[in-house]
């Protein structure tokens, strides 16, 4: 089944050496051509990446490329993020996507600003020029109380005026469609778009996973340890698991999918051409 009509968007990280960022730009040129309905650029944990974020953002909007910033108030009062909501409205930033983000170790405590508030500064101050996506967590955020709290939360800042949510990457579609259901049944309503994570390396994946509450079944885990040390059969095999993931995603009523690309064009290419 085609479907083209629905929205894909691949995200990428900043990069911190020159080796990095020419990679990178050959990745969103490859990208680019797939004609995706946005990119997106991460921003470090207490805003520790603002100008490498910055820079990306700037050369693709010279460059044209729709692309979203990642943003949160991390460390910033509210003076610096005015200035840099302006800069992006000034480079052609439409899009943005609004967090808490992670926290630094050593932080102090006063400097949270949850995903809802910061929505409501964006609006506060830009009004409607951004559209705004916020996170979502099918498998539930892990330092969530439970898991209505978590609805009751991500509904908030939804009704704060995010336009649409990304989700977390997992593995099992039931925890997204078991999501959705709880979101329908609390009155949500806007669009919910998987995050989609590729797999090329299990130690790696794991030990991310384990951090951001992400669980990988245990048959991928078999599945991919059973390739051994022949990379390419797991790049093969986790194309695979994530197309077969995607597909059913997608023909049961998801409305597009995110791709956390790790900078890498392969495998997000292939996954994409497999399903569109
Ligand atoms: P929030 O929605 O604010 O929620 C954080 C936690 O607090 C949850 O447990 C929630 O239940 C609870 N909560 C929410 N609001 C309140 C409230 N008002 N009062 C009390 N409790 C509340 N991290 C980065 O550092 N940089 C990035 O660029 C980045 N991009 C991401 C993109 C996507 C699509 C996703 C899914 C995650 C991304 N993350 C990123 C990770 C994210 O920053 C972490 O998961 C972070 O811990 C939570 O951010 P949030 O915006 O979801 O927080």
């Amino acid at each position: 089944m085609s479907h083209s009509d629905k929205r894909f968007s691949f995200e990428f990280f900043p990069p911190k050496t020159e080796a990095g960022h020419a990679k990178l730009e050959k990745t969103w040129a490859d990208l680019n051509a797939l004609n995706p309905a946005f990119f997106s650029c991460t921003y470090g944990a207490g805003g520790s990446t603002r100008d490498n974020t910055f820079g990306v953002i700037k050369q693709m909007r010279e460059q044209g490329i729709s692309i979203a910033p990642h943003l949160s108030f991390g460390g910033d009062d509210e003076a610096a993020m005015t200035e840099l909501l302006d800069s992006y409205k000034a480079l052609g930033v439409d899009r943005i996507v609004a967090l808490r983000g992670d926290i630094p170790s050593g932080m102090g405590a006063a400097k949270i600003v949850y995903a809802n508030e910061l929505v409501e500064f964006i609006r506060n101050h830009s009004g409607d020029h951004f559209e705004l996506e916020v996170a979502a967590y099918p498998e539930i955020h892990p330092e969530s109380k439970s898991y209505d709290a978590d609805i009751h939360y991500f509904k908030q800042k939804l009704d704060a005026g995010a336009n649409a949510a990304i989700t977390q990457y997992f593995f099992n579609p039931d925890a997204y469609f078991q999501f959705i259901d709880a979101c329908t049944k609390a009155g949500i309503n806007k669009p919910i778009y998987p995050g989609i994570m590729p797999i090329t390396n299990f130690t790696n994946l794991a030990r991310f996973s384990a951090h951001c509450g992400a669980e990988i079944p245990r048959w991928i885990k078999y599945k991919i340890e059973n390739c051994g040390d022949d990379q390419e059969a797991v790049i093969e095999t986790g194309k695979e698991i994530v197309i077969r993931l995607s597909e059913q995603l997608l023909a049961g009523g998801a409305p597009g999918i995110h791709f956390y690309t790790m900078n890498q064009v392969e495998p997000s290419k292939a996954i994409y051409q497999a399903i569109v």
